[in-house]
């Protein structure tokens, strides 16, 4: 069995955002930027199923800039057999991007492809479903345990009334929750290795995708600074606060 993970690169979540002055977008220059947390999970399933020997070879895919090589490097440290860049220059849309995965698809005919349940960057949480729709496979989204059986995946999946439990049949499409499993990190023999393993680069325009974006980004402002609250003496004072100040009783 082989599995295709999608990494995508964004920027680290650990990062204070700022809006450009002009309002144009987020300021990215000299920001630390990681792998979309959820894609962790999700390269972090796919070596332990390979580990388990349930599967033959993990390939990590990205679609972006020349240094989301970064990101598949990463991934190949931390257990991915080969990786795949697929360059695109500016921002990556969930459409263009399942169009390119589709076409990697085909090409590598992996059994699964894991990916995140949502970029932290854009959060879209589109990419897979719209995948899974190009391909018209089975998908299970925001998975939180996968077993691997014959011929499917028995996955634990969350939901607003909990947790459902169901069975997709292979070649399908899984998108990975933070609780599915604790992601690894890598050592510094394994970043060494990683090194020498291949990445192919392909450019989007040789797989016929069209990746002009189909959103304009009209403004980008902060949220209003929140009011600094207030102490209340009684409960009487606070119905009273309540219903003449803030008019919500
Ligand atoms: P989104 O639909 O943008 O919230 O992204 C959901 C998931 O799709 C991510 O967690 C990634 O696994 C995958 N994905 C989205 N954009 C990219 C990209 N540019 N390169 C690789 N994977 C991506």
């Amino acid at each position: 069995m082989k599995i295709l993970v999608a990494v995508k690169r964004v920027i680290d979540y650990n990062v204070q955002i700022r809006v450009k002055e002009d309002g144009s977008g987020i300021v990215t220059d000299n920001v630390k930027m990681s792998t979309n947390p959820p894609d962790d999970n999700a390269i972090e399933e796919a070596v332990k199923i390979k580990e388990a020997g349930k599967a033959t070879e993990v390939v990590a895919v990205s679609v972006g800039e020349e240094k989301a090589q970064e990101t598949v490097r990463k991934a190949l440290a931390v257990g991915a057999d080969r990786g795949i860049l697929v360059k695109v220059d500016g921002a990556t849309e969930p459409l263009a991007v399942s169009k390119i995965l589709q076409k990697i698809v085909e090409k590598e005919k992996p059994d699964l492809v894991f990916m995140g349940k949502q970029a932290i960057d854009d959060d879209c949480n589109q990419t897979g479903q719209m995948l899974a729709a190009l391909l018209n496979w089975p998908q299970a989204t925001f998975a939180s345990k996968i077993e691997v059986k014959e011929k499917s995946l028995e996955v634990i999946r969350e939901i607003d009334e909990g947790l459902e439990t169901i069975e997709v049949n292979v070649p399908a499409i899984v998108t990975c929750d933070l609780r599915l499993n604790e992601p690894r990190y890598a050592s510094l023999p394994n970043i060494m290795k990683a090194k020498k393993k291949p990445i192919e680069q392909i450019n989007a325009s040789d797989l016929g995708i069209d990746t002009k974006p189909r959103i304009d980004q009209i403004k980008v402002e902060e949220p209003p600074k929140r009011k600094a609250g207030i102490k209340v003496a009684s409960v009487e004072e606070l119905v009273q606060k309540l219903k003449n100040e803030a008019k919500v009783i």
